[in-house]
């Protein structure tokens, strides 16, 4: 209850006017969505299989390979064919903005910086057409193990996997572009209807990640080449963790590179406190979540 206080208390300081409509986002029952992975199949297919498994899926205007669908159909979801083929994968909107928006092309190195499960990264391979070179660092074991499964399953076959400490990463690697899908609290993700979905929540936490999230910076603009992009995002709606953490980006001399998330349906956008970061107002589509690009200068 202590924690609860203490997030309500602080989305109050951090939103003033708009904390009700995040805790209203944070308590209502999200649509269950999902990402065509085009590297197997495409929409109409996948749309196909869906109406025929009756259930009702509508698309997303902005974001092309979303479908969204009823609350609750991840089990009904889980049992077709094109789940079991890696066709699709459960993704939450919000999750699928961070690999749209580093703008990866086919040919370059791209750092995933903390991977699991692999969502992110598999967007990233199909977003590029399995063209780019990408690198998936993972800390935790399990969640390594369950990201090669993934990527094998979507057919991501030239990731390269690395189960290590991403502060620990050797110094010589480079990369065009680095997504930092940062540790966090989760605060943007939390269903404040379920006791059990907010168990793991803590203030300590919050300033944890926080501290863990600005090495993590601190390593991935020195794996950064000249002229490369950082994409630094959370799950979280704390300005400690997103505001505060990604200010590390602009302190080490990297330029903002403002994201302007025009088109996407659905979305509604809070002020972060970072001038061109994006932070996204949870709601019965999107989870709370917040997105900052700098560029390395050339
Ligand atoms: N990007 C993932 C996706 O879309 O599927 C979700 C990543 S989740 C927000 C953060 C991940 O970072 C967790 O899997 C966690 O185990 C991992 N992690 C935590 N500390 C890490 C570290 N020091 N180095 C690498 N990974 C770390």
């Amino acid at each position: 209850m202590m924690e609860m206080d203490y997030l309500k208390e602080s989305l109050l300081r951090e939103y003033g006017g708009e904390a009700e409509e995040i805790l209203a986002g944070l308590s209502c029952r999200r649509r269950t969505t999902l990402r065509v992975n085009t590297l197997k199949a495409d929409r109409g297919r996948v749309e196909e299989e869906l109406r025929a498994a009756g259930l009702s899926s509508s698309p997303v205007q902005g974001l092309a390979d979303a479908l969204v669908l009823p609350s609750g159909s991840e089990s009904a979801v889980r049992k077709l064919g094109a789940y079991e083929n890696g066709e699709i994968y459960l993704q939450s909107l919000s999750s699928m903005l961070p690999p749209l928006f580093l703008g990866a092309e086919a040919g370059e190195d791209v750092l995933d910086m903390a991977a699991a499960p692999g969502g992110k990264t598999s967007q990233l391979a199909q977003l590029t057409g399995g063209h780019a070179f990408i690198t998936a660092c993972e800390i935790n074991h399990i969640r390594a193990e369950r990201m090669k499964s993934n990527l094998k399953k979507l057919g991501c076959g030239r990731v390269n996997v690395i189960e290590r400490d991403a502060r620990k990463l050797d110094d010589f690697l480079r990369f065009d572009r680095i997504l930092l899908d940062a540790p966090c609290s989760g605060s943007g993700t939390l269903d404040l209807t379920d006791e059990g979905s907010c168990k793991a929540f803590s203030e300590k936490l919050v300033h944890n990640s926080a501290r863990l999230q600005k090495e993590l910076i601190r390593k991935a603009v020195r794996l950064l080449k000249p002229g490369g992009t950082l994409l630094y995002s959370t799950c979280s709606l704390l300005r400690e963790e997103n505001a505060e953490s990604a200010g590390e980006m602009k302190k080490l001399g990297l330029l903002p590179d403002p994201i302007t998330l025009e088109g996407v349906e659905g979305l509604r956008l809070l002020d972060g406190g970072l001038p061109g970061s994006v932070t996204v107002c949870p709601n019965e589509f999107f989870e709370g979540f917040f997105m900052a690009r700098y560029k390395k200068a050339p």
